[in-house]
């Protein structure tokens, strides 16, 4: 079974779609770190992303495996560790103008398909629902107003040792939303079959017991087929 999560940034995803993985015995996918993965690596090289031959060769040599550390995701690019690194307000500036880039795209979801497969996965992202896994048997879509997402993700940069003003987080967070949704390759959208969930008013355990009672409905509609 796949359980498809998108929604804007800061919405609440993540950390919802890993609770929801953990009482499920799910995998979970985050395909926004992928993304990250590969902005922290064109950065660290300094590749120019838009030259042809070099994003060809970018790409070939890239190599992503997702493995399972204390119970936690980690991310490993060429063989080391980047999990810790990906989260940086620098990586979140540049990494909705490097996915824009369809031979990326492309590249990460052939991944992100070979990552899943064979998995019950919670997989959350941008464009689950609607590219990546059209058929999945569930669709969350997750939204919160931009105050309170420029909040939540003060709190989590706090816990890297960052700070930066509310001011600047909604900036920010406004102009990925554009660009994101914007882009003429898989833009963020609701997929039409999605649940939508306005996280504004809820807390993490309302929304993880939601989505549960969600998936319950559909194994036992499943089951009286
Ligand atoms: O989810 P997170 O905020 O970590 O995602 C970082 C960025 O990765 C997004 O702003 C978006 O540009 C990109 N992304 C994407 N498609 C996905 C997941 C993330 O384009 N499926």
């Amino acid at each position: 079974m796949i359980i498809a999560i998108d929604g804007p940034a800061a919405a609440g995803k993540s950390t919802s779609a890993k609770l929801l993985a953990e009482r499920l015995n799910f995998l979970y996918l985050d395909t926004g770190a992928m993304y990250r993965c590969i902005a922290l690596s064109v950065i660290e090289h300094k590749i120019d992303i838009y030259d042809e031959s070099s994003q060809k060769d970018f790409i070939s040599s890239f190599n992503l495996e997702l493995k399972t550390v204390d119970g936690a995701p980690d991310f490993l690019v060429n063989g080391n560790s980047v999990t810790k690194k990906i989260r940086t307000t620098a990586i979140s500036k540049k990494v909705s103008e490097i996915s824009a880039i369809p031979a990326i795209r492309e590249y990460m979801v052939s991944l992100q398909r070979s990552f899943a497969k064979n998995n019950n996965c919670v997989v959350e992202g941008r464009d689950i629902g609607t590219v990546v896994f059209p058929e999945a048997e569930i669709k969350f879509f997750i939204i919160a107003s931009v105050e309170v997402r420029a909040k939540r993700r003060k709190l989590e940069l706090q816990n890297i040792g960052e700070t930066i003003s509310l001011k600047e987080l909604r900036r920010d967070i406004k102009a990925r939303d554009k660009h994101d949704s914007e882009r003429s390759h898989s833009p963020l959208k609701k997929a039409i079959n999605a649940i939508q969930i306005d996280t504004t008013e809820m807390n993490i355990d309302e929304q993880v017991n939601y989505m549960i009672k969600n998936v319950n409905l559909k194994k036992i509609g499943k089951n009286n087929k």
